[in-house]
């Protein structure tokens, strides 16, 4: 066993807030301080910097300025757009979804039906994906709003949202993509994309927690989520975050400039996903060709994966069994039970989400480590033949 050293893994939980991004951020608690919306020349400088970040989150996104609205976070954006779309839907009470979304979409969602609007949650097949087809089936007149991610936080599966957005507006519904995990990953353009909304974390790509944005295009009227002051041109109440949205808008600037790197970190995850699926009754979680780039989530047959990040953790590897909010819950992945993983193999998953700090180094390390480890884990498991190197009794499992 090599000498234990820290891994971190676990890039889709969170990001630590980069050096340059902090720099960015320093003059806004230092000097320019000042509340956007004060009338004197204080006010001023920090309005300046506000816009200055709202040009550059454009930018990177290759829209208008107009068309960004700093949040508090991706939450707040998923929300935001969900009941936003719903208040401005000229009484149509239908939104589709899918199985697969982040609990804020599911549970705005399921906060809706007992409004009384009619959600609709599409199937995705094993791989997690979206057929269009499931799409055409299920949209009617009544439908406001269709909301599918970009990319899944836990098995990776990258959807396709182009495809997903002109059969929404042949209906005349909104498309809202949640790219909470895409932006600052893979190239994220919400005009290419066809996308009416979109939202985005600043945590997910190296600026600090508590900073999102909704996207809304041109044209698209949405009610608030929050109400308060004139901010955000009337349609998010709350003193501006000036700090945040700069660290965000340098993060972002950072991740596209940084986006070719991305096909390093795609082969790093192709070899830990191959190395890993060499340990005996594992499974690919997810596409193999389609995810995104730093995402790796394997089941194990007769494992807790509990256990197994702990082992890991104490081996310095931090990673995690599904999305961060969800995984201090014992019950499976919600994900993982929709792409037809059974109940107890999706307890037995573990996802590493690679990012640009890693290395080849680090991916050798978790492989040399893991190994035993679930060896040591299915030896203490009544259910697993050792002589055989499978579950004692595969068919029931
Ligand atoms: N949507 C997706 C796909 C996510 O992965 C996350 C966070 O893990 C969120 C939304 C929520 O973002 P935030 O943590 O900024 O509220």
């Amino acid at each position: 066993m090599s000498e234990k050293r820290f891994v971190y893994a676990d890039h889709a939980a969170t990001t630590p807030v980069s050096q340059e991004v902090l720099e960015a951020m320093m003059p806004c608690f230092t000097e320019v301080w000042g509340n956007p919306s004060s009338q004197h020349s204080k006010g001023a400088e920090a309005k300046n910097l506000l816009e200055k970040a709202r040009a550059s989150v454009a930018r990177s996104l290759a829209c208008s300025p107009k068309e960004i609205f700093f949040t508090s976070c991706g939450s707040e954006s998923d929300n935001w757009a969900i009941r936003g779309a719903l208040k401005k839907a000229n009484g149509r009470k239908h939104i589709i979804t899918t199985k697969i979304e982040h609990h804020a979409v599911l549970h705005a969602c399921a906060s809706l039906e007992r409004e009384g609007y009619r959600v609709t949650y599409l199937d995705v097949d094993g791989e997690g994906f979206v057929h269009p087809e499931t799409l055409r089936a299920a949209i009617d007149d009544d439908t406001a709003l269709v909301a599918v991610m970009m990319a899944n936080n836990e098995i990776g599966t990258i959807q396709p949202i182009r495809e997903l957005a002109e059969i929404a507006h042949e209906k005349g519904a909104l498309m809202f993509t949640d790219a909470v995990q895409a932006v600052g990953s893979i190239p994220v353009y919400p005009e290419e994309l066809g996308v009416d909304l979109l939202s985005l974390s600043g945590h997910k790509l190296h600026a600090p927690k508590g900073i999102g944005a909704l996207y809304i295009r041109r044209g698209v009227s949405i009610g608030n989520l929050i109400d308060g002051g004139g901010q955000e041109r009337r349609r998010r109440g709350g003193t501006e975050n000036v700090a945040y949205a700069v660290g965000l808008a340098r993060a972002l600037e950072i991740a596209v400039e940084r986006l070719p790197d991305m096909e390093r970190v795609a082969r790093l995850r192709d070899r830990l996903i191959d190395g890993l699926l060499e340990i005996p009754a594992s499974r690919l979680n997810g596409s193999r060709m389609n995810r995104l780039p730093g995402n790796c989530n394997v089941g194990f047959e007769c494992i807790e994966g509990e256990s197994t990040l702990m082992l890991l953790d104490m081996a310095g590897i931090c990673a995690s069994t599904g999305s961060a909010c969800s995984s201090d819950s014992l019950e499976p992945s919600h994900v993982l039970l929709s792409i037809g993983v059974p109940h107890e193999k999706a307890h037995g998953s573990i996802r590493f989400s690679l990012s640009h700090d890693n290395t080849e180094d680090d991916v050798n390390y978790i492989l040399q480590t893991i190994s035993p480890i679930v060896e040591r884990l299915r030896a203490m498991s009544p259910i697993w033949d050792s002589q055989k190197n499978r579950a004692v009794d595969s068919a029931n499992m």
